[in-house]
């Protein structure tokens, strides 16, 4: 049996960053899921199909062949073949992502896909419905969030350090969007698992919330 830890929680809460740290120093597997909803989001915006339009969109996900491998500890995200590591962080995908994720032959499809990664290796997995959802089952489970403001400010300055210009009002108002449509969704919407530990990173460093979830995962292996 693999052991699987499952992260949930808002965009922006700092999961991505925080799981790829735990899993390093567990040794477990990443699995970013929300990636997978970002290449079926991809696949849609380049096929030119309208991610509102819920029919279209179920024609034509079975044709997004998406496939994960792991590369110098990187997840990799294959669609239909091409590496599409470097095209899933745009604004559009990020949106359309959004979109396709309620649609529930698209969660069939890719939470499919989840269980299989979970099922054949020790992970740490994130996303909006990995403790409620894709593995009930898990053996540690965190529900991992931030205010809407702390979150838009690590946002802001994550692009102004790129050198990207941008307008922090309007990523908070984003990312509050992004939520309500997130936690009311007909299919499995974010929402905190029963038996999942909430975590609030508003106030908290990076280390800090490493540190936490070591904390519960090592009781749980136990
Ligand atoms: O986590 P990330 O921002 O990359 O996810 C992109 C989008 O995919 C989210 O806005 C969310 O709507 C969707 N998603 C989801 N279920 C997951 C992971 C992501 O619905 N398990």
């Amino acid at each position: 049996m693999s052991f699987n830890i499952a992260v949930d929680g808002p965009a922006g809460a700092g999961k991505s960053t925080i799981a790829k740290q735990v899993a390093k120093k567990l040794s477990l597997i990443y699995v970013d899921t929300g990636a997978m909803y970002r290449a079926m989001a991809l696949f849609m915006v380049r096929q030119g199909i309208d991610v509102e339009n819920e029919e279209r969109v179920i024609k034509n996900c079975k044709n997004a062949d998406i496939t994960i491998k792991y590369e110098n500890g990187e997840q990799v995200v294959y669609l239909n073949g091409e590496n599409v590591n470097g095209l899933l962080r745009k604004e559009e995908v990020s949106s359309a992502a959004s979109k396709v994720s309620v649609i529930k032959e698209v969660r069939e499809q890719l939470v499919a896909l989840q269980q299989k990664l979970a099922a054949s290796s020790d992970c740490i997995m994130d996303g909006r419905d990995i403790g409620t959802c894709v593995l009930p089952g898990a053996d540690a489970k965190i529900f991992l969030t931030a205010s809407s403001a702390v979150r838009a400010k690590r946002r802001y300055d994550e692009l102004t350090a790129k050198g990207e210009e941008c307008d922090l009002a309007q990523i908070q108002a984003d990312i509050e969007e992004r939520d309500f449509r997130d936690m009311n969704r007909e299919n499995s919407p974010l929402k905190q698992a029963e038996d999942a530990v909430f975590v609030d990173s508003s106030y908290m460093t990076i280390e800090e919330v490493v540190n936490t979830i070591i904390e519960i995962a090592e009781k749980k292996r136990k």
